[in-house]
């Protein structure tokens, strides 16, 4: 992970707290803690944090809350949710109001430290998005979610497929794992989701590429661990 990241933690539980800045710490990510729901909103709003650590059920002021004034003033600041296990209707809340992800309480620093990751990972990745690019004759046009070959043939992506082939696109020559793409183009959690809905997906995104399916040379299959887009972009697109 980059180092000289700030993360603003919001937790009441002291333990639950200490135990997370002491996880970041090592991580050497930079930590600000609040104790309530008042001193979060204030601090998440004004602060220059990269991520907000939000437990829900805090003093002074709900998480909710402080989720829904967190998203009004500054709607792009990641926010990851901490909710008690059997709290389903919060998660569901909490990503409705906007929260990018959630941890269910207890977790563990590796869990925590994977979520901040995949949020950051993602988040840094909003102001490069690709409008268009080129590789091996074809042309994708994201704006318009088409992909457009030498010959003049044309296909319509799908929301889902264009998201799909944008994300391996911007993690060309890695391996990325279905688990991954669960979480990061879906948006689902990936645990004990049928993954076949990706193969599918894969399979259709091929042929409007006209990508061989036996030997692909865009998107391949790595097996037993995921996709990867392994083709070079053109330089001018
Ligand atoms: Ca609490």
């Amino acid at each position: 992970m980059d180092a000289k990241r700030a993360v603003l933690v919001v937790e009441d539980d002291e333990a639950i707290r200490f135990g997370v800045v002491d996880a970041l710490e090592a991580e050497g990510i930079a930590t600000t803690e609040a104790k309530d729901g008042i001193e979060g909103s204030s601090l998440a709003v004004r602060g220059e944090f990269d991520l907000v650590l939000l437990d829900l059920g805090l003093p002074k002021k709900d998480g909710m809350e402080v989720l829904r004034e967190i998203r009004a003033a500054r709607p792009k600041l990641p926010v990851i949710v901490l909710t008690a296990r059997g709290q389903e209707e919060d998660r569901v809340r909490g990503l409705k109001l906007g929260a990018d992800d959630y941890v269910v309480k207890p977790f563990s620093a590796k869990e925590l430290l994977a979520r901040i990751e995949a949020v950051l990972r993602r988040s840094c990745e909003r102001p490069l998005d690709l409008d268009r690019v080129r590789f091996g004759g074809v042309t994708i046009d994201f704006a318009r979610a088409e992909v457009r070959h030498k010959g003049g043939e044309r296909f319509e992506l799908s929301e889902r497929e264009a998201e799909l082939l944008r994300f391996l696109i911007k993690n060309a020559g890695r391996v990325v794992s279905r688990e991954e793409l669960l979480q990061d183009v879906w948006r689902v959690d990936p645990r004990g989701v049928e993954t076949r809905t990706i193969d599918m997906h894969v399979v259709r995104l091929r042929e409007k590429l006209r990508d061989d399916s036996d030997q692909p040379r865009f998107v391949r299959t790595v097996r037993g661990r995921g996709y990867m887009f392994a083709e070079r972009l053109d330089e001018h697109a």
